[in-house]
């Protein structure tokens, strides 16, 4: 390998990257849209992707419900070592004389037709697929989720990209999937996005991959944000306490329709600065909270077989979530009671919780801005 791209990957496994690749623009030209470098940085040539794992363990309470915190503190302490793993290859290209940008770790979408904002977007296509350089990188391959799968961590972690206009040496990609396609990752989505039966194909770097078919990107929006939380047949939910009146509609135009409604609802995303507006900044603020209620997909794909198994009776015997008075979510004891809010969402409130709510007492410690505004309709509903 060149002088140039062992020097990258030496720097990114000495800066802490458990995983990284090189690709090429090149190699990328047969994947779909968000595959092209060139939209980020004219001059691209070449990518580097880089990859952390998230704390396994974590991630197992976390979807077990013995732990929400942790792995929302795990998420946030590892995508801000991404972004320093992308300033310092950044610096590092330039002081070389390359140009260089460091890709948005999330949350960064391309403008959609008719949206202004992100609330009235559907699509959700990433300025640049960490997924698809980190595929012909030969990091990993597409599971049947769409999820990136590592042989080493399965599809627990996550990615970094960097683009340069310099040329880099391309890695082998991976010759096997590491996807045996069990599809647990179908099994445990609350909101059924990840079919289990129906496929497409998609192609990058020479390779064609049989994936899940998946619903709009809508219906992940709405689990994965927190609006639904609730599985079908009401035995178990991911962290989110918010209950929609009625199933996700079927087809595209309402489940779009519904998700903007949503959206424009959320007072989160009435705020000028939020962790979509700006997801850098927010990360990387000390006292910002990553709030995580799914993600269920990427926690139970263990690169052990057996684990995924265990994983998914973990989820499947959980329980539902419920928000508590002081913004902690909890598992629902059986006394919890639905509440209607103005938000177009019902909470699931522990009754215990719902009786102590004081007037004047709103609460200030809870960790989404939902959640806060939540809380505060029901103590001043008393
Ligand atoms: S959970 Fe199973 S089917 Fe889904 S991506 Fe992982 S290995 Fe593939
Ligand atoms: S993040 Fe959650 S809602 Fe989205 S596909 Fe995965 S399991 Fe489903």
């Amino acid at each position: 390998m060149s002088g140039l791209s062992q020097q990258i990957k030496d720097y990114v496994i000495g800066a802490g990257g458990a995983l990284v690749g090189l690709t090429s623009k090149e190699r990328l030209s047969d994947a779909p849209p968000s595959g092209d470098p060139s939209y980020l940085l004219a001059s691209a040539q070449s990518v580097v992707s880089f990859a952390l794992p998230i704390d396994s363990e974590a991630a197992l309470r976390f979807i077990s419900k013995e732990d929400w915190l942790g792995h929302c503190y795990d998420r946030k302490e590892i995508i801000s070592k991404l972004y320093a793993i992308g300033d310092g290859l950044v610096t590092l290209l330039r002081r070389k004389g390359f140009d260089a940008v460091s890709v948005d770790i999330n949350s960064n979408y391309r403008p959609e037709e008719g949206a202004n904002n992100v609330t009235e977007m559907t699509e959700f296509h990433p300025d640049f697929s960490h997924r698809y350089a980190a595929l012909a990188s030969g990091i990993g391959r597409l599971g049947w989720s769409g999820n990136l799968m590592t042989p080493e961590f399965g599809s627990m972690v996550e990615l970094g990209s960097v683009i340069t206009s310099a040329q880099l040496e391309c890695d082998p990609l991976l010759a096997k999937s590491p996807c045996d396609n069990c599809k647990m990752c179908a099994l445990v989505c609350p909101v059924e996005m990840i079919d289990l039966k129906e496929s497409m194909n998609v192609t990058v770097a020479g390779t064609t991959q049989k994936i899940a078919r998946k619903r709009p990107n809508t219906c992940c929006w709405i689990g994965c944000t927190g609006y639904e939380g609730l599985a079908p047949g009401g035995e178990w939910s991911n962290w989110s306490p918010y209950r929609l009146d009625a199933p996700l509609p079927e087809d595209k135009v309402n489940l779009d329709a519904l998700c903007i409604s949503l959206q424009k609802a959320d007072p989160q995303m009435h705020q000028e600065h939020n962790s979509f507006t700006d997801y850098r900044s927010f990360v990387l603020n000390p006292e910002s909270f990553h709030y995580t209620v799914c993600g269920f997909c990427r926690s139970v794909c263990h690169a052990d077989r057996d684990k995924r198994l265990v994983r998914r009776d973990r989820i499947h015997n959980s329980g539902v979530s419920a928000l508590r008075e002081d913004g902690m979510h909890v598992v629902a004891t059986g006394n919890s009671v639905i509440e209607n809010t103005p938000y177009l969402v019902n909470v699931n409130i522990e009754k215990s919780d719902s009786e102590s709510f004081q007037k004047e007492e709103i609460a200030s410690s809870s960790f989404n801005p939902l959640d806060h505004e939540v809380i505060a309709f029901l103590k001043n509903k008393k």
